[in-house]
């Protein structure tokens, strides 16, 4: 699986003119070569020549931690008294253009720059975004299992199992945050819980705000669940529930995001450009009035990172592909009031949009 990413890097390297690929912290280098590097100072770097094996250039204390893969990588590692910055410079060589990903340190790119003061570089994400906004059948299981994780919490969330009245909404973000890790991911990447007014705010940091009866309690949360090879696949979701009957104002405000999740999920046919995704739900939300309360595009990229390509915005011309995972998530936010998302992660299929996530879209009421 890994060399046959490799040779489409090599394939896509070729035609843009990219003489070789560094990949160091980010994503990327799991999904090329299955090693995740740790984002500390020490360099860890894939150099993937165009036309040569790559080489994983590896701090010596975390060799412990790599599998090796002969087909894949030549492992080379270094001591702390050494200069990996040296190794990873002979390594590119006389390349004119390199590639590097966009996750880099800056430190590394700068002292890279320094000793191959001649190289064009690049993005590496010019290479990697188009391979892996692409998802075969079996990462789409991944996400299936991730996305089907976090439902089965959303229904605990749904049925008041979880206990929210009372409760802070660091609290419940806490508990979100083990029943992630409970529901076999490896990691929290977030678990976003806002009551009432705190809802406005799309990204609100769970604070000591006591959860009340009678609001709007959003809760947006996600991790990795991660594979025997070592690679990881993200989940997403965003549902609201009400701590007793919502106002009828409320009601109609959720009714309208409802109505424009489905539309916007409806759109997301292969071949149906992003920018149209983000359309059709928007213009429901535009006719209702609620336009100027839907701050953000309509999604993002999912797979082995939370957020990456293809974006569901209005800036994004280009056409869903077969395999495109995102999230379809407006939202309305009501400064001061509240707010309200609801978030599905979706791949564009053959056969149609497949969501990821089928628990309960309707606004939850608990007594
Ligand atoms: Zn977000
Ligand atoms: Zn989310
Ligand atoms: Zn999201």
């Amino acid at each position: 699986m890994f060399a046959e990413r490799l040779e489409r890097a090599r394939a896509l390297m070729a035609e843009q003119g990219v003489d070789v690929m560094l990949l160091s912290v980010g994503a990327d280098l799991p999904y090329f070569c299955g090693y995740e590097a740790m984002p500390l100072e020490r360099l860890t770097m894939l150099v993937v020549p165009a036309e040569a094996e790559a080489t994983l250039v590896v701090p010596r204390l975390e060799v412990p931690r790599v599998t090796e893969r002969p087909d894949v990588f030549e492992l080379r590692t270094w001591a702390d008294t050494a200069d990996p910055v040296g190794m990873v410079a002979d390594l590119v060589g006389l390349a004119p253009v390199a590639a590097i990903g966009d996750q880099t340190w800056a430190l590394f790119l700068i002292e890279l720059g320094r000793r191959l003061p001649g190289v064009e570089w690049r993005r590496a994400s010019e290479v990697t975004a188009p391979i892996r906004s692409v998802k075969d059948s079996d990462e789409i299981e991944r996400l299936r299992t991730a996305g089907a994780a976090v439902d089965r919490i959303a229904a605990r969330l749904q049925s008041g199992e979880i206990e929210l009245v009372g409760r802070t909404e660091a609290e419940v973000s806490a508990e979100l945050g083990r029943q992630i890790l409970a529901e076999g991911h490896h990691r929290v990447n977030f678990a976003i819980v806002a009551a009432g007014a705190n809802a406005a705010s799309p990204h609100h940091e769970p604070s000591d705000r006591v959860i009340s009866a009678g609001e709007v309690v959003l809760c947006d949360y996600g991790g990795t669940l991660v594979g025997a090879d070592g690679v990881g696949y993200c989940s997403d979701i965003t549902r609201c529930v009400y701590t007793g009957p919502p106002p009828a104002e409320f009601r109609r405000l959720y009714d309208v995001l409802f109505e424009a999740q489905a539309a916007a999920t409806a759109a997301a046919v292969v071949g149906v450009p992003a920018c149209d995704v983000d359309r059709a739900g928007r213009s429901v939300i535009e006719a209702a009035g609620y336009g100027e309360y839907f701050v953000h595009r309509t999604g993002h990229g999912i797979g082995v990172e939370a957020h990456e390509e293809p974006y569901i915005g209005a800036d994004n011309p280009a056409p869903l592909a077969v395999g495109n995972a995102f999230s379809i998530e407006p939202g309305i936010y009501v400064p001061g009031q509240w707010g309200a998302r609801l978030e599905d992660i979706v791949v564009a299929g053959e056969t149609g949009p497949d969501p990821m996530n089928t628990v309960d879209h309707d606004l939850a009421v608990l007594a």
